[in-house]
């Protein structure tokens, strides 16, 4: 199945689609999937901080003195949604290592497949950017719901991005039916769900292949 919107951002970067595809590899180990997994997100922080505020301040270097360019780092705020995001943030806050770090944890209703919380920590939104991360996008309903969370604490439509590894039609369908603005950037759409809501081909439970658990 394929899919497209306009607020659909695929990143298919050659050295980002060889991680993804290692990835995937059923006999790839929990240490190098974890390994993978934050070298993506190095790629992809590169790819969505194009347009992300600078600020510019005198310096010295050895021969001169100049006006250099510097990221507002500390404007960023991280968001893994627990707890498979861990692995994307590890990545992104290496990159910004001055962005502050927010936690929305949710797990999936085994009846109903859909989410339920169980924390949500977040600094002061100030005019800061959000950058929600959640490697997988099956029903949407979580990422969705995380959107939700950041808009009822004050955060500006404007203000945030959601970076995933990979979807499925179904759940980009329903995110973007109650989130058609936000930015959603991923590596890949996959073909569809199971009746488990596993995306396939996808990369089985990432949460699992990142912790070693079953
Ligand atoms: N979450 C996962 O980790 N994998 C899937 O395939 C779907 C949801």
């Amino acid at each position: 199945m394929s899919f497209s919107h306009s607020s659909l951002r695929i990143l298919n970067h050659p050295l980002i689609q060889h991680k993804l595809s290692c990835m995937r590899c059923h006999d790839t180990d929990k240490f190098t999937f974890r390994r993978l997994l934050k070298e993506i997100a190095l790629l992809m922080g590169y790819e969505i901080t194009r347009q992300f505020p600078t600020y510019s301040q005198e310096i010295q270097t050895p021969i001169a003195t100049m006006q250099a360019s510097f990221a507002r780092e500390e404007a960023i705020v991280v968001v893994p949604i627990l707890r498979a995001g861990i692995g994307m943030s590890e990545g992104l806050m290496e990159l910004f290592p001055l962005a502050l770090e927010g936690h929305i944890g949710l797990y999936r209703d085994v009846k109903t497949h859909r989410p339920v919380e169980y924390l949500v920590k977040l600094p002061d939104p100030g005019e800061r950017i959000f950058v929600l991360v959640d490697p997988m996008i099956a029903t949407g309903h979580s990422a969705a719901y995380s959107v939700d969370v950041l808009l009822k604490k004050g955060v500006q439509k404007e203000k945030i991005i959601f970076l995933a590894l990979v979807a499925a039609p179904e759940g980009l369908s329903a995110f973007f039916e109650q989130h058609p603005d936000i930015p959603l950037y991923t590596a890949s759409v996959d073909d569809h769900l199971t009746d488990q809501a596993y995306i396939t081909p996808g990369l089985g439970d990432a949460g699992d292949r990142l912790f070693g658990t079953e």
